[in-house]
């Protein structure tokens, strides 16, 4: 199995990007408030849909450091040679794995018992 690091860095730095640029965008949404949105009969509607995107932004928000520090290690694993075994146990990352979130660090088995405690 050759995992191709190069297109898989780049691959990580953009979605680094892409991760910060959502957190700013929601912090910069929060500071802004309400208070500055113009008055309208399409406001109503906005309303409801502008709800649905700070649920969406909210967690996004909340997860997005945490995805921006997985991220970072990710790519410390690619400069050093690791990339694609498990920072745990040392077992392959299956490419499917990586393929679905390429700033996995963990086997499946460890991201479990991490998350579970
Ligand atoms: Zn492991």
């Amino acid at each position: 199995m050759t995992i191709d690091l190069a297109s898989r860095r780049t691959e990580l730095v953009g979605l680094r990007e892409r991760m910060l640029q959502a957190a700013t965008d929601i912090v910069a949404d929060d500071e802004g408030g309400e208070s500055n949105s113009p008055a309208g009969d399409q406001q109503l509607a906005d309303h409801a849909t502008d709800l649905v995107d700070r649920e969406l932004d909210h967690s996004l928000g909340e997860n997005a450091e945490n995805v921006v520090g997985e991220i970072d290690a990710a790519i410390a694993r690619i400069d050093e040679g690791t990339y694609g075994t498990c920072a745990k146990c040392g077992a392959v990352i299956p490419e499917e794995r990586l393929d679905a979130i390429p700033y996995a660090i963990l086997c499946l088995d460890d991201k479990r018992l991490q998350e579970h405690g």
